[in-house]
């Protein structure tokens, strides 16, 4: 089975060149943008009408004068092109626009490719404006330009860029090709995923892996390759991914206590068991570690009980 990454299936030409020289709200007024509405805390607003042939959930897209209202005063970001037609994000408050708003976590897998690289982009951007709003040399407020793209300060005119927080995920199976499962203190009771922390300061990714497995549940591994990147905008990580077989043929993890609480590996009939009693729930279908899970178990997970009311979690 590939590897399915659902945030990052389609593709946005960004089209540096149209946003670095139009306003985004110029565009929209021009009517030579849609208009897409983001929150952002995560939340994006789907059209309640449209509904793809599959009933998969559709963004909303504004046009024409609804678009230019939606776009006036608000901080309006250039996202790109796709399939000919120049998209432009508006950032609103969820509670103050109606409609159908969901956390991308939750139905970002649901979108269709290209509806889904709009909404992580727009995502990603819309969280940075909120966090981004003074200058991190002199302190005085900054303005957001280039379409969305950069943030200048308006007392030392210093350039800031969204960033992105490398972060790595790792599929640790045991030599008996069962795979580790952890439980984080944070998360609600049974749900798992596999181990995961940020790359530190001056830290290469590759050893970031074997340093998150050594300090969480203090298994050593081996055999450490690289797998597939997904951009997290729900803080603003970007994911990568990793496989890695332990050292010792079944090592018994043990839980740093702190940030894990437990951490055993299962055999594919163990989880399938555990899955659809109910005892454990398995990381949300958007995410990077529903993608490697699914690999390694060779299709979608078996859903239990509880599925449909399952935390969705970073
Ligand atoms: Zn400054």
């Amino acid at each position: 089975m590939s590897l399915d990454l659902p945030l990052v299936r389609g593709h946005v030409d960004p089209a540096v060149a149209l946003r670095e020289s139009v306003a985004p709200v110029a565009l929209v007024r021009a009517g030579e943008a849609d208009v897409i509405l983001v929150d952002g805390a995560g939340f994006v607003l789907l059209d309640e009408a449209e509904a793809s042939s599959s009933n998969a959930p559709v963004l909303l897209r504004l046009t024409g004068d609804e678009a230019t209202r939606a776009a006036e005063g608000a901080t309006a970001s250039f996202i790109g092109v796709v399939r000919g037609r120049s998209v432009v994000a508006i950032e609103a408050n969820r509670d103050e626009v109606r409609g159908r708003w969901e956390h991308l976590r939750a139905v970002g897998w649901q979108l269709d490719g290209d509806d889904a690289a709009l909404a992580l982009t727009a995502l990603a951007l819309a969280s940075w404006h909120r966090a981004y709003r003074f200058c991190p040399r002199c302190a005085s407020p900054v303005t957001v330009v280039s379409g969305g793209w950069a943030a200048r300060c308006g007392s030392c005119d210093r350039l800031e860029y969204p960033r992105q927080d490398p972060a790595v995920i790792v599929l640790v199976q045991d030599r008996r090709d069962r795979v580790l499962l952890a439980h984080n203190a944070l998360w609600k009771p049974g749900v798992v995923s596999l181990i995961a922390g940020y790359v530190e300061a001056g830290e290469s990714p590759d050893v970031a892996v074997a340093r998150e497995v050594s300090e969480e549940v203090s298994v050593a591994i081996e055999d450490v390759s690289y797998v597939a990147t997904q951009p997290w905008p729900f803080g603003r990580s970007q994911m990568m991914g990793y496989r890695a077989r332990t050292a010792e043929e079944a090592p018994t993890p043990i839980a740093d206590g702190v940030e894990i609480e437990w951490a055993r590996f299962f055999s594919r009939g163990q989880l399938a068991e555990a899955l659809e009693g109910g005892d454990v729930s398995a990381p949300g279908r958007s995410s990077i570690a529903y993608a490697m899970l699914a690999q390694w178990y060779g299709g979608d997970l078996p859903e239990g009980p509880g599925t449909r009311d399952a935390p969705e979690r970073g």
